[in-house]
């Protein structure tokens, strides 16, 4: 499903090049293979109203939003792979945050820093798998792309490690207990029952090289 206001943030954003009716096409045959899965995808404009950079949401259980901008990349970069290979990740990232992320309330700011790292990183390494057969070989054009969208504001933050901190868990690791506890080191986190908590949690990801 797509928004009229998507429909008319990506016809302004392309000077009227295209028809909405040929906008709306190319998008919905981007999300078409997804839609013999359960959830409904909506391309949204209101929950990321303003925003530049292309995201995607699985706030709300069964339902994945795809900002205004992701539309507008999708339609004009409809014949880049890496931009198709980008959006299958973004997709599997959601669909793999909706199965089973790790839910903690704790105070502690690290502790709480690194289960969302830990949940966007195991994300990343079950999208791999979904969209990519679990090559990791595919994960470095797809993830460039993203950061060529997103330019200079690639950081760490509370909620996320930066695009290159991910692209280099997903190239030199495999979702393990080695990975946990380095995460736990890059964060400061020091909660040894939570470190061990979040090991039983997931179930190991062994990424193949090519
Ligand atoms: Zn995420």
């Amino acid at each position: 499903m797509v928004s009229p206001f998507v429909k008319v943030y990506v016809y302004r954003k392309l000077q009227s090049k295209k028809r909405f009716s040929e906008i709306e096409d190319i998008l919905l045959a981007e999300i078409e293979k997804y839609l013999i899965c359960e959830k409904v995808i909506k391309y949204n404009w209101f929950w990321s109203a303003g925003a530049n950079v292309p995201n995607a949401s699985a706030t709300i259980p069964g339902l994945i939003l795809i900002n205004a901008e992701w539309a507008y990349r999708i339609v004009i970069d409809s014949d880049n792979c890496n931009m198709h290979n980008a959006f299958d990740m973004t997709i599997c990232h959601e669909l793999t945050h909706q199965e089973n992320d790790f839910c903690y309330f704790g105070l502690k700011k690290n502790d709480v820093k690194f289960v969302n790292w830990i949940n966007e990183v195991h994300a990343d390494f079950g999208a791999t798998q979904k969209a990519f057969n679990g090559k990791r070989s595919y994960v470095k054009d797809a993830i460039e792309y993203k950061l060529k969208c997103k330019m200079q504001k690639d950081r760490d933050t509370w909620s996320h490690p930066s695009w290159l901190r991910r692209m280099n868990y997903l190239l030199k690791y495999n979702f393990d207990e080695k990975l946990i506890n380095d995460i736990a080191g890059d964060v400061g986190c020091k909660n040894d029952i939570l470190i061990e908590a979040i090991g039983k949690h997931f179930d190991k990801i062994v990424l193949e090289e090519k």
